[in-house]
């Protein structure tokens, strides 16, 4: 496995592997690192489908507001690279930041999400988060030039933003979805749970039953949206609901649920921490 730094590194491999290998893919697989299940299904999607498989490690500031957890974001560089070792990929991307953003003292970003996608959900609380991670993400597309990415239902606005880009810029690269990975108990893995004690584990519990209750109420036949809102709140009792809405992938909110175009989301605080989950219906 090669590990580079510099984005001269990286460049140089990538223009030397496509002229060495005109006909073989690359996959890239975008993480802030802290690596666990999560990440590496998407890994294994690579690797499975593409001939070279780099994941790029990288906390990206521009995504984080003032007061968010960028500093106490969790950093496990050494965990991390033996995760990827032993998985196959062949190469891992961590720069340090003035290597993503050189001219950029102040970290501004130059590119924006569109607003009616960017304004909503996540980004009604974290105010410019998308226009971070599309800059990172567009910055890792340019020096990376993969024939495939991939990214997590979990963080499902994020990806159908990052689809939109994708589509709207005619980039030439197919985005491919992962599904969510959770722990035996259901909870959806994230770098974040770290900051949760057993009990704030337990509490957090709630959030995917709600999810597995709105799925029955589903194959009995409820198609409301306000309906299922119910039986959801219902078994998240107690927790912090920063929001649960029902949407079409333009994130629209929908009145009825309809088959392969709607989203059910929810975001709870338990302990202080944000939990993100969801169901792709
Ligand atoms: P992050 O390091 O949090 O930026 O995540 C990197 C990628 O891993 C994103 O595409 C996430 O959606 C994805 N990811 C994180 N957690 C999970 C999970 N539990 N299941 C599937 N994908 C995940």
């Amino acid at each position: 496995m090669q590990i580079f730094t510099t984005t001269q590194d990286l460049r140089d491999f990538i223009d030397q592997f496509k002229s060495q290998n005109p006909t073989k893919t690359i996959g890239l697989v975008p993480t802030m690192g802290a690596l666990h299940k999560g990440h590496l299904s998407l890994i294994e999607a690579s690797l499975v489908t593409c001939d070279c498989s780099i994941v790029s490690i990288f906390v990206n500031p521009t995504q984080f507001g003032e007061n968010e957890d960028f500093n106490q974001y969790p950093r496990k560089k050494e965990a991390d690279l033996h995760i990827c070792s032993k998985a196959g990929v062949n190469v891992v991307f961590m720069p340090e930041i003035a290597q993503m953003y050189p001219l950029d003292s102040a970290l501004q970003t130059t590119f924006n999400a569109p607003k009616a996608m960017s304004n909503v959900l996540e980004g009604k609380t974290r105010p410019g988060h998308f226009d971070g991670v599309l800059q990172v993400v567009l910055k890792l597309f340019n020096l990376v030039r993969p024939n495939k990415a991939f990214f997590g239902q979990k963080d499902a606005q994020q990806l159908l933003i990052i689809q939109k880009m994708v589509q709207d810029l005619f980039l030439p690269l197919e985005i491919v979805p992962c599904p969510i990975v959770r722990d035996k108990e259901g909870l959806a893995l994230s770098s974040r749970n770290a900051y949760l004690s057993a009990d704030g584990i337990k509490q957090a519990l709630k959030i995917s039953a709600s999810l597995n209750a709105i799925t029955k109420a589903i194959m009995r036949g409820v198609k409301e949206s306000q309906q299922l809102k119910e039986v959801a709140l219902e078994v998240l009792e107690g927790l912090e609901i920063e929001y649960l809405v029902i949407v079409n992938h333009s994130l629209q909110n929908i009145e009825q649920i309809h088959k392969n175009s709607t989203l059910i989301l929810i975001v709870a605080r338990v302990e202080g921490v944000r939990l993100l989950d969801n169901l792709w219906f």
